[in-house]
């Protein structure tokens, strides 16, 4: 594996950056996570326009155009021979003293990883997931906005462990109101008489480039859908639920707090919207060009 780091490659053991990097002193940084399917890096300008908007909320100056950091993330995946891979760019401050000031940071740190795709169980796509709301919130819009994909992850993480503490994979996050937000890594989606449902980007979720790709392909196959605030009673009495995000594609819930949604199988819409998703991965994107 090569990685890249500031324009440069490195053999992973040889891939690493400062212990004064403020991405890793304090999470002062962004990120995205990409697939690339038969050698098309899927929707690679969105992730690089999301990459961009959440290091422009930081007011952290990423070192390279977006056409530059799309040409380095097509070079890296080539660089590594990989057609079905995960990618994740990392843009840090930068290497900076040991206070918060990121001004005293002169130069961001630009990282892209390309490694083979850990692929979920294909029984979790068959018999779906049984998940459960947690005690932690999702973080508060007018704080730490959710839009910006920051490597401050804590939030989602402390979602994460309260999750696999009582046995299970996945975590839905509330608001501070107690309506549906999203998952740690995934947003939400509810199916309710043949029309979808899932929280606007305001109740504090990622706008996720799956989710817009499920709403783009609702669209296309004439399925109704709600940007809607959304309550746990609502999603209990739901005929299907399913999460939706880069690594996990779109994942049928069949149970959530004991509750059993609809038949407790994955449902119609799912399923159809998984198949679709399934032809348009290869269809949507940048070629990588592997010479
Ligand atoms: N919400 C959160 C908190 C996430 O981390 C992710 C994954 N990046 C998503 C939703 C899904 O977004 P996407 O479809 O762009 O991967």
């Amino acid at each position: 594996m090569r990685v890249y780091i500031n324009g440069r490659f490195f053999p992973k053991e040889e891939a690493k950056i400062s212990v004064f990097d403020h991405g890793l002193l304090y999470g002062d940084g962004v990120f995205e996570g990409i697939r690339c399917y038969k050698g098309v890096v899927f929707k690679l300008r969105e992730h690089i326009d999301r990459l961009f908007e959440s290091a422009h909320s930081l007011v952290l100056s990423i070192p390279l155009s977006k056409e530059k950091m799309i040409e380095a993330v097509l070079e890296t995946v080539k660089v590594n021979r990989l057609k079905d891979a995960y990618i994740r760019v990392v843009v840090t401050r930068g290497e900076g003293d040991l206070g918060l000031d990121p001004y005293k940071c002169k130069h961001p740190t630009v990282i892209i990883i390309v490694d083979k795709i850990a692929l979920y169980p294909p029984q979790m796509y068959k018999q779906g997931l049984e998940i459960i709301t947690v005690p932690t919130i999702r973080n508060l819009p007018e704080a730490l906005n959710p839009q910006i994909k920051s490597l401050n992850y804590l939030n989602n993480i402390l979602a994460k462990i309260e999750a696999i503490n009582a046995g299970y994979q996945e975590a839905i996050m509330l608001d501070s109101m107690g309506y549906i937000a999203e998952c740690t890594g995934d947003n939400i989606f509810l199916v309710k008489k043949k029309e979808l449902y899932t929280p606007p980007q305001c109740m504090g979720t990622l706008r996720g480039i799956t989710r817009d790709t499920v709403l783009e392909l609702a669209s296309q196959l004439g399925i109704p859908v709600h940007e809607h605030v959304l309550t746990r009673h609502e999603m209990y009495i739901s005929d299907e639920v399913f999460l939706t995000g880069t690594a996990a594609e779109i994942v049928p819930v069949v149970k959530v707090d004991g509750r059993v949604i609809g038949t407790g199988k994955p449902g119609e819409i799912t399923l159809r919207l998984i198949e679709e998703f399934r032809k348009l991965v290869t269809r949507e994107g940048i070629k990588v060009d592997y010479d």
